[in-house]
């Protein structure tokens, strides 16, 4: 099964990602954590993408699309993979999708889990990761707006789009999720 889970900042992402990935034995594969290892290592595109994570800027597409293309050629990904914050934008999800065409592989479904922004705002500073100032959430929550919001019509259009109400509790999100994958994976084994 391949994947995509989107959402705003403290949608939930990472925790049901995690959960998930455990649940249907695929990577999971967050790019946030990716750029921060990067940073952390100052590797080349860790030094060129600090300052744009730590203002809650979006990183240019080109270095995005660049990562996950290297990763999904990794050989431990090759039976499913779960991407958490990738993609962002409508060119992010039109590079997947050509990358998959090359890849002979195709996105089973995009999550998307839906919050109100007091709810995003609230789990984002009760995170208190380094780049949850409340400068930067705000920043991120205008991001998912303006960038990601319009992408989910693409999924939309193309019949994959899977909407969760992400404000329940977690054990409640990961079963709403998991129940009509379970049942795409049924009736796809028959
Ligand atoms: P996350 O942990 O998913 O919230 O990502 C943390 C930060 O990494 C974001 O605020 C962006 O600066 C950057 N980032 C992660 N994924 C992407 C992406 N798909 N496109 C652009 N920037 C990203």
């Amino acid at each position: 099964m391949r994947l995509a889970i989107l959402g705003g900042p403290g949608a939930g992402k990472g925790t049901q990602a995690e959960r998930l990935s455990h649940a249907l034995g695929i990577q999971w594969i967050s790019t946030g954590d990716m750029l921060r290892q990067a940073i952390v290592a100052q590797t080349r595109l860790g030094e060129k993408v600090a300052t744009r994570v730590k203002q809650g800027e979006l990183v240019a597409d080109e270095d995005m699309i660049e990562l996950i293309r290297q990763r999904l050629l990794q050989p431990d990904v090759a039976n499913g993979w779960l991407l958490d914050g990738y993609p962002r934008t409508a060119f992010q999800a039109e590079e997947l999708d050509f990358l998959l065409d090359d890849l002979k592989q195709r996105l089973t479904v995009a999550i998307v889990l839906d919050v109100p922004d007091a709810v995003l705002v609230e789990r984002s500073l009760a995170r208190a990761r380094a780049d949850d100032t409340p400068e930067a959430i705000q920043r991120r929550i205008a991001l998912f707006q303006e960038r990601t919001i319009p992408l989910l019509e693409y999924y939309e259009m193309r019949d994959r789009l899977l909407r969760i109400d992400g404000a329940q509790a977690i054990n409640r999100v990961h079963e709403d999720i998991l129940k009509p994958l379970a049942a795409q994976a049924e009736g796809n084994s028959k």
